[in-house]
């Protein structure tokens, strides 16, 4: 199986094709056409699985093929939320190569860092935004963020995150985000705390394991 076959569309790819991927892993080959059909997910997968690509090339290629629900001023369409600033910016250099040709606008923010920046590149809104935990709640909090047009909301390493102690924040998150949406939910392992978490944001999910 290759890329061709998923009905991808020709500006993602040829960003797939420059990155030198001739073949989606098993998770992409799974989780890429459920994405497409805009169904919810429930992926067991670890880092190294090719993960990222797996819900990044289907996001793009939904957010490229619409119009989003509220353009413009502080709204955004997709939220991924991980544990660390290391993973942020790994999903954000996933998402500057394989949509390099879309147009799409995509930003990252994590603490530890002055937020001034991050505040400035998210004035105008952005397609996608990856975020660590904390920092999003501080400037959701100072009006920086607002997630009541979203379209997309993935969970990424939900098992790590929940042993970082962060379900608080996530729970704080999570009803901030509208009804109607597509959720993807991602965990290394699934033990109950994690099933519940999921069973509590997935609609009728499709499950994948690898
Ligand atoms: P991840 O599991 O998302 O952290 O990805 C692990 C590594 O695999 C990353 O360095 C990706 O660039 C690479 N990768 C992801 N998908 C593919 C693919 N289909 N073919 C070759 N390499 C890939």
């Amino acid at each position: 199986m290759l890329f061709e076959q998923l009905g991808l569309i020709e500006p993602i790819l040829k960003a797939v094709k420059s990155e030198g991927y001739t073949t989606p892993t098993p998770i992409q080959l799974q989780s890429i056409p459920i994405v497409l059909e805009g169904k919810d997910l429930l992926g067991c997968a670890q880092t190294g699985t090719g993960k990222t690509a797996a819900f990044a090339i289907p996001i793009l290629q939904l957010l490229h093929n619409s119009t989003p629900a509220k353009p413009g001023f502080k709204h955004i369409r997709t939220l991924i939320l991980t544990p660390t600033r290391e993973l942020a910016v790994q999903i954000d250099e996933s998402f500057a190569a394989y949509g390099k040709h879309t147009g799409l606008k995509h930003d990252v923010i994590f603490g530890g860092v002055p937020q001034h920046r991050q505040t400035i590149a998210l004035r105008n809104g952005t397609d996608i935004l990856i975020a660590t935990p904390g920092r999003l709640l501080d400037l959701m909090n100072q009006g920086y963020i607002y997630l009541n047009h979203l379209e997309i909301f993935v969970l990424d390493e939900a098992d790590r995150m929940l042993d970082m102690g962060f379900i608080n924040d996530i729970k704080k998150v999570i009803r901030e985000l509208p009804q109607q949406r597509q959720t993807l939910f991602f965990s290394a392992t699934m033990p109950p705390s994690i099933a519940q978490l999921a069973n509590s944001l997935l609609y009728k999910p499709e499950k994948v394991t690898i």
